[in-house]
């Protein structure tokens, strides 16, 4: 009755209330786009609480961003009426591995206050080993081992599981080797990758029971949103744990699957039936988030794949607008295009929170900051590690790091230089030398230098400074808050100094985002509270109190939703990306087919797609074509508007199910290099699947028909 039903269950669907109240046993909920998974799974973790089959503190839930934590506990807080304090397993997968991991670093060698490594850190270490081997890092860069080292790890490799044929993949069979080096590496300096968090804790499971057992009794139930994209690491990670218990709920859509470039599987999910017999699957097939039109358009594009598992979506939502296309000459247009739209939307009475600009590439952002900033609309810049990338925050982290983490010899590398303070390469080698000789870490060998005569008066007296004043900060890390020591040491070592000196207005943003960073730290208790949080925090969202636009990658986006959103850059070699059409296979296209799918998701009523004739990348003018994702939505749901004549349904016509894209149009347009990497890339022309849409006053449903029976297979 619904009436007398707990308020988190009120407004739930059905299916919807049964993947709340299935509580024992595992549980698999395969649905589409905004048909309230996310929904389902908050409102399954309130019942948890409020029925008190579990203590907040006995649940592991799995979001995939730290921003999806935060809501889905606020959310928690306003079903049940309280604020639901002590989650401290809800958070995303490596979140919750940093936890674990801090308090058994001793069982893989680490101690509990490691440092975990940014990608940057990370490379240099790999390029540091290269060298050391005596190999050509040209030919053997350590963006290379990196990718390779990370594909491992996300298998739950360690360096003993590398067989010889993977090895064989870096440097003729050393790969496994300069694997291990970099783990010991890590290991010798107190840190680890990202990708360490997770195999870490696997391995530290699986070889001690006492520990395992431990959280198989502490968890009594695990749920995982967004497990399509799970890898095998977590997937292994998350079998154990639920082993004992089994009551683990896992909410996905295969068609959302866009990570399997940071090796993500799909395969899990087929995986799951197996690993848990007799696993309850739920369906939801409702879609409450968009309008009939956004829907259909994006089922008409994703249905262009094949292997899908296959699922039905409806909505009662009103017909709404067709989901617009534009084509304009260039970027600079798309992006005056854009601003336009927005202000025109902010005029209606449109709030800006509500809008969004969905980029597949992190270039893409530039052109509509470099608009938004010349008409002064708000704009917030979401995903990555932007902010804390930045050069002189990474420096100022570094200072943070040393302070609180002698070992860390990255970090000391870092600084030890910067502000230049007269050390040449000589001096800092010969701290290297001694550190390594005595297998000591380079704060307490530049240290003990001093008391040679290795150094010269002048490297003596600056390295003797530096090491004063790191003695001098630390002494006052217990005196002083952290933000207020971080401003101190920013002066006395002379870095905001150095800034100031350039006189130049990109000097005087790095001193603004350096004091955005000590406005951040005092947010956080401590400094290993806040250097922690930096390690984790992929999603920039200072200030999310004013009203902006969000621009961000669709990557980034993934679970969200806006009222209007623009799809930007619809061209071939943008979208989909240079690097799929050049692995030329159908996986890496149907992944970007994918990522079309939850982009055009995203939106709750107006969905604009994008794409420019010409386009500027990486400094050179190109001529581009229209996505082939853009023929592939559906005629019916669209409306085309171009700003050249006749251009638009030239291409159209082109990527259509009838035409040849390569047979010469004779016209001059769509001859440029998109053409070329389109056919490189063997583009296949045949004629695709035929999508059956159904269309009632109020409902639509896009289903491919050869997807039934994968469909059956798996649902029944
Ligand atoms: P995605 O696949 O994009 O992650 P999702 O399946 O997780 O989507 P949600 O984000 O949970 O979907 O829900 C989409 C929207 O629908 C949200 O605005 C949510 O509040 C709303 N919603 C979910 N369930 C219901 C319901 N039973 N009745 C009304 N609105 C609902
Ligand atoms: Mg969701």
């Amino acid at each position: 009755d619904p009436a007398s039903a707990p308020p988190y269950l009120r407004g739930l669907n059905p299916p919807q209330r049964e993947a709340v109240l299935a509580t024992e046993g595992p549980v698999l909920v395969l649905a589409g786009a905004g048909t309230g998974k996310t929904a389902a799974l908050t409102a399954r973790l309130a019942h948890l609480v409020a029925t008190r089959l579990a203590w907040p503190s006995e649940i592991l839930a799995v979001t995939f961003t730290n921003k999806a934590a935060r809501e889905m506990k606020e959310r928690v807080g306003r079903m049940l009426g309280d604020a639901v304090e002590g989650m401290p397993w809800l958070g995303t997968f490596h979140a919750i591995c940093a936890k674990m991991l801090r308090r058994h670093a001793e069982l893989v060698g680490l101690q509990s206050n490691f440092t975990i490594l940014d990608t940057d850190d990370q490379l240099r270490l790999m390029k540091q080993i290269i060298l050391a081997e005596n190999l050509d890092e040209k030919r053997w860069t350590a963006r290379a081992l990196g990718g390779l080292i990370d594909r491992w790890k996300n298998r739950g490799w360690t360096p003993d599981d590398v067989d010889a044929g993977e090895s064989e993949l870096f440097a003729n069979g050393r790969g496994q080797q300069l694997y291990r080096l970099y783990q010991d590496r890590l290991r010798a300096v107190n840190a680890c990758d990202f990708g360490d968090l997770l195999l870490h804790m696997l391995v530290i499971l699986k070889t001690h029971r006492d520990v395992l057992e431990q959280y198989q009794q502490r968890f009594r139930y695990i749920m995982v949103d967004e497990y399509q994209d799970t890898n095998s690491a977590q997937y292994l990670w998350l079998r154990l744990l639920a082993q004992q218990r089994k009551n683990i709920c896992c909410v996905g859509d295969d068609d959302q699957s866009i990570y399997s470039w940071r090796g993500a599987e799909v395969a899990n999910i087929l995986r799951f039936e197996k690993d848990f017999p007799g696993a309850k699957i739920i369906r939801l097939e409702q879609n409450y988030r968009s309008t009939p039109h956004i829907l259909a358009a994006a089922g008409g594009v994703i249905a262009h794949n094949g292997g899908r598992l296959g699922k039905e979506l409806w909505t009662e939502a009103d017909v709404g607008e067709k989901v617009r296309v534009i084509g304009v000459w260039d970027g600079p247009e798309e992006a005056r295009r854009v601003g336009d739209e927005i202000e025109a939307y902010q005029r209606r009475g449109g709030r800006l929170d509500d809008v969004a600009i969905l980029v597949r590439a992190q270039f893409q952002t530039r052109e509509f900051e470099d608009r938004f900033i010349a008409i002064g609309l708000p704009y917030r810049i979401v995903g990555g590690f932007r902010f804390y990338e930045r050069a002189e925050i990474r420096d100022a982290l570094a200072y943070l790091r040393v302070i609180h983490q002698p070992a860390d010899d990255l970090a000391f590398e870092r600084i030890v230089n910067t502000p230049k303070r007269g050390l040449g390469d000589k001096a800092v080698a010969k701290v290297h030398q001694l550190a390594r000789a005595e297998g000591i870490p380079l704060t307490l060998a530049a240290a003990r230098i001093l008391d040679t005569d290795e150094l010269t008066a002048q490297a003596r007296r600056s390295l003797g400074n530096l090491v004063g004043d790191i003695a001098r900060w630390r002494d006052r890390l217990n005196d002083l808050p952290h933000a207020e020591l971080a401003r101190q040491m920013l002066d006395e070592s002379g870095y905001t100094a150095m800034l100031q000196a350039e006189r130049t207005a990109e000097a005087a943003g790095r001193l603004e985002n350096l004091t955005e960073l000590t406005r951040a730290m005092e947010e956080y208790e401590t400094l290993p509270a806040f250097l922690e949080h930096v390690s984790l925090v992929m999603d920039n969202d200072a200030d999310r109190e004013s009203a902006k636009v969000t621009v961000m990658t669709i990557h980034a986006a993934k679970g969200l939703e806006f009222d209007t959103v623009f799809l930007p850059g619809w061209e071939e070699g943008v979208f989909p990306s240079q690097r799929a059409l050049d692995e030329g296979g159908i996986a890496s296209l149907e992944e970007e087919r994918r990522l079309a799918y939850v982009a055009i998701t995203r939106a709750r009523r107006q969905a604009t797609i994008l794409h420019a004739a010409n386009r500027r990348i990486y400094g050179q003018w190109t001529s581009s074509i229209p996505s082939r994702f853009v023929a592939e939505l559906p005629a019916e749901h669209v409306e085309s508007e171009t700003t050249m004549s006749g251009g638009e349904s030239l291409w159209r016509a082109q990527w259509s199910e009838q035409a040849d894209p390569f047979h010469d149009i004779g016209r001059g347009t769509g001859r440029g290099p998109g053409w070329q990497r389109a056919a490189a890339a063997g583009y296949d022309p045949s004629p695709r699947r035929v999508v059956e849409v159904r269309a009632s006053a109020t409902s639509y449903a896009a289903k491919p028909r050869s997807d039934i029976a994968i469909g059956q297979r798996v649902f029944h």
